[in-house]
């Protein structure tokens, strides 16, 4: 146990805390060859429109296959890839990656392109060559900006609003989409909400998850709907488990649903051949 004596306090560094910093160096050096290595992999959840229950897009969510650990998750690595700054030619590596992936798979279905939704992270946000390097994507994969969904969440907005609703703007005028994702959670204002050129919200899980408990639960999700569609904006609930869950968003009147309910999120073969794209009866 070492013990870090400053002027006017003791730091004891415990053997578990030790543990961590060691771990999240180790996972570190790790990801900077994962990339390399081909361990990383793009896995994509289908969202579902509610009205029909067919898939009308997916959202890419990205998978550390660790030679010893299995699979790692995003929430364990992204962050780490934040803090130095790997987040930037990953998250190049996902956008062109997942945009090869459903230009294919919806060149293999034409008759219904879906939409791809891709998460940013503050960093990559902050970018002065994101813009570019979108735009350079789209162009290189023949993706269509259009179909095109990049979530942000509100603190990634509000950190930097005015350069945000630049870039915002400009990714707007190639038709590009923005969705606010885990919407509720942080801490955007209405008028904020209202200034950005977003064009859909992402109901958080956490609001979901607790619907079933009635009251004040239930009461902030109908309220985001009516929100999100007087803003004109496209409403999709998240993590969507339940039956119970599902006919709750049915009743509020929610378009969109994405979660286990539905599906998993998925390898791009298996997509490819499930019942979305495959229906055993169709009609
Ligand atoms: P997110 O963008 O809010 O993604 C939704 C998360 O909820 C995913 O977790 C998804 O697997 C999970 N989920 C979906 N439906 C359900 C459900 O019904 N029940 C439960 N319990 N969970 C559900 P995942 O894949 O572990 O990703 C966690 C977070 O990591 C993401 O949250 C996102 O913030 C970040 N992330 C994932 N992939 C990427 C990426 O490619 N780039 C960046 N920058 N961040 C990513
Ligand atoms: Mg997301
Ligand atoms: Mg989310
Ligand atoms: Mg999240």
């Amino acid at each position: 146990q070492a013990r870090i004596l400053g002027r006017d306090r003791l730091l004891v560094f415990t053997p578990k805390m030790h543990e961590k910093a060691r771990g999240a160096m180790e996972t570190l050096m790790d990801l900077r060859q994962a990339m390399e290595k081909d361990e990383l992999i793009l896995f994509y959840q289908p969202i579902i429109q509610i009205p029909d229950e067919k898939i009308t897009g997916v959202e890419a969510l990205i998978r550390w296959k660790h030679p010893h650990r299995g699979m790692v998750s995003p929430a364990e690595f992204i962050p780490i890839a934040e803090e130095t700054g790997l987040i930037l030619s990953m998250g190049k590596w996902i956008l062109k990656k997942a945009c090869t992936d459903i230009k294919a798979l919806n060149d293999l279905h034409p008759k219904k392109p879906i939409t791809l939704s891709v998460n940013l992270s503050s960093k990559e946000f902050a970018n002065t060559e994101l813009f570019e390097q979108i735009r350079q994507t789209l162009a290189e994969t023949g993706f269509q900006p259009e179909l095109l969904k990049l979530e942000i969440t509100e603190s990634v907005v509000m950190g930097n609003a005015e350069a945000a609703v630049i870039t915002l703007n400009k990714l707007k005028e190639i038709k590009v989409r923005i969705s606010i994702d885990d919407f509720g959670t942080g801490y955007s204002s209405l008028s904020y909400l209202h200034r950005f050129p977003a064009d859909s919200l992402k109901i958080d899980r956490s609001f979901i998850r607790r619907m079933h408990l009635g009251g004040e639960n239930l009461e902030i999700v109908r309220t985001i709907v009516t929100l999100g569609k007087a803003l004109k904006m496209e409403i999709t609930a998240e993590g969507v488990e339940t039956a119970e869950e599902l006919a709750m968003v049915q009743e509020l009147d929610c378009p969109c649903v994405q979660g286990y309910y539905f599906a998993r999120p998925m390898p791009l073969k298996e997509l490819n051949t499930s019942h979305f794209f495959h229906p055993l009866i169709s009609g």
